[in-house]
Formats: structure tokens, C-alpha cells, sequence
């Protein structure tokens, strides 16, 4: 039996196959999320590098902010619920979860089985999201892939103040006309993301481990500014960017279970 779920985010679109084992079959992500041609990319992507077809997926989620909008899915669940099943399987000790996406930031208190108690989230404004970044790395002239390794080489941190992305982007530009390290430059945005989505997470009451995902857990220079900001280690798993569609294939996977006990129970009964 296989599983599929899949994350249509504002940017991207994840997904995870996963067989009765709760064992990943596949998982690929397509440029392009709601309301674009990535959903069925990433689709198609993983039946071409696995040999299976809809007829071999039992159940399909869909969550994300498209999950509404895609045809072949048995079911939604909220992206809330599925990052939380997501990162508890990679991550049980995950007591709190920070999720930059390309467009919001959410933060997640977990208990310990693996249940949100509670959730802040930022989708109004750029500011700390991965679209802020992507400015960010155009005034660089750099792909958001190579900033993480440009902060790296910073020997001291420039003050960006400004967390409108707007306002932040004309600031950097002049920072880099005064003839700033761009390193030191980019230290600083990197630095002003992270105490945005601090003061987020601080809502939700931080406990350890940390757990940061989404795309923007890529960018090594979020992650150690946020550690620094938070005074805490930050955990980052490989799949940080598939925890959402790995909770809903996982969900998806345990619903089709069910529905085939319910089955076999039937049958005995009869
Ligand atoms: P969404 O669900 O909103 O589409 P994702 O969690 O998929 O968001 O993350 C997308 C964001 O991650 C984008 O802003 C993108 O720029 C950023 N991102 C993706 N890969 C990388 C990378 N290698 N380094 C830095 N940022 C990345």
C-alpha cells in the first residue's frame, strides 16, 4: 500500500510517498505552488522516478495554502496539523517548530506525542518570510541558495532596521553604495529575519529542541542567526522542506489503514 501527500505552499509544491512501513518511497518539489502547473509536476515527477500511478496510491492529502484546489486528493488537512505529524516522526524530541516558507512564517508548540497546542503565524507581511530573502538576494545579484555562504564570511554584522521589505531593500542597496562588505550586509539581513521570527516564536513559549523547516531552512545564515538570537540550537533536518507533505502522507497513509480494517472487520462479521 502507498500514501501520498502533498504540500502546494505559495512558492513550491512538496511531495511524499510513503509505503505501509511509514518508509519514504519518493519525494520531489516543483517550482510553482497554488494555482500553477507545479502541484502536477511534482506529481509526475514522482510516478516517473517510481513506476507507480494513481492506482497504486491507497489515499492522497493535500495541505498547504492550494490544498483546496487539487483535483486527485481524497482530503485536506491544515498545513498546521501536517507539520506537526511531519517533524514529530523525523524529529520526536521537536518541541517547538519554526517554519519559514516563501510567503509566511509560522511557529508550532508541540507536546509530546506529536499534537499542536498552540500556533502563530505571519502570511500579512514579507517581512522574515523567503520572499524577503529573494529581494534581498537580488540586490546582490546572487540566487537566495548563495546567501547563506556570503553571511559566512562576514567579520562583523551591519544593522539592517528597516523589516519592511521595501524599506529593507532601499536600505541594503545604500549600505552597499557606502561601500559595506556585502558578507557583513548580508549577515544583517540574515540577522533581521531572525529576530522577526523570533519574536513569533516567542508567542507560541519556545521549548527545546527547535525545530526550524520550510525552504528557507536551507539558508545555513537563518539558521545561525536564529540560534544566536534564540541563545538556543536549532535543529535542521535534510527534509526540512517535506515535513508538511510528509504529515500528510503519513495522515493519509494511517486513514487508508483504517479504511481497510474497517474492510476485513466487515468480512468477518458477514
Ligand atoms: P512555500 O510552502 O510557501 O512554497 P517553502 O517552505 O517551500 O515555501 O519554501 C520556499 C522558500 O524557500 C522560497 O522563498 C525559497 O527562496 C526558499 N528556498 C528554497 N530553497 C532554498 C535554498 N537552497 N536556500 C535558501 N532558501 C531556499
Amino acid at each position: 500500500m502507498h500514501a501520498l501527500g502533498i504540500d502546494i505552499g505559495s512558492t513550491t509544491s512538496k511531495l511524499v510517498i510513503v509505503d505501509t512501513e511509514r518508509k519514504v518511497i519518493v519525494s520531489t518539489a516543483a517550482a510553482g505552488g497554488a494555482g500553477t502547473s507545479g502541484p502536477l509536476k511534482a506529481v509526475d515527477e514522482a510516478f516517473r522516478k517510481t513506476d507507480l500511478g494513481w492506482n497504486d496510491i491507497a489515499m492522497t492529502i493535500a495541505t498547504g495554502y492550494g490544498r483546496l484546489a487539487f483535483a486527485p486528493a481524497n482530503k485536506q488537512v491544515s498545513e498546521i496539523t501536517c507539520h506537526g505529524v511531519g517533524v514529530h516522526h523525523l524529529l520526536p524530541l521537536a518541541r517547538t517548530i519554526i517554519d519559514i516558507g516563501g510567503q509566511d512564517v509560522k511557529a508550532l508548540a508541540l507536546n509530546n506525542d506529536g499534537n499542536v497546542t498552540r500556533f502563530q503565524m505571519n502570511d500579512k507581511c514579507a517581512a522574515g518570510t523567503g520572499r524577503f530573502l529573494e529581494v534581498m538576494a537580488r540586490v546582490f545579484e546572487l540566487d537566495v541558495s548563495e546567501l547563506g555562504s556570503l553571511s559566512a564570511r562576514a567579520d562583523s554584522i551591519i544593522e539592517i532596521s528597516n523589516t519592511c521589505v521595501v524599506f529593507a531593500e532601499s536600505e541594503v542597496i545604500s549600505r552597499l553604495a557606502a561601500s559595506e562588505k556585502p558578507a557583513n550586509v548580508a549577515a544583517g539581513i540574515h540577522q533581521a529575519v531572525a529576530r522577526r521570527v523570533a519574536s513569533l516564536a516567542s508567542r507560541v513559549g519556545i521549548v527545546s529542541d527547535i525545530a526550524l523547516t520550510g525552504g528557507v531552512a536551507k539558508n545555513s545564515g537563518i539558521v545561525t542567526a536564529l540560534s544566536q538570537v534564540l541563545g538556543q540550537m536549532i535543529v535542521v533536518s535534510p527534509q526540512c522542506q517535506f515535513t508538511g507533505a510528509l504529515g500528510a502522507a503519513l495522515l493519509a497513509l494511517k486513514a487508508a489503514q483504517a479504511t481497510d480494517n474497517n474492510k476485513d472487520s466487515k468480512v468477518v462479521a458477514d
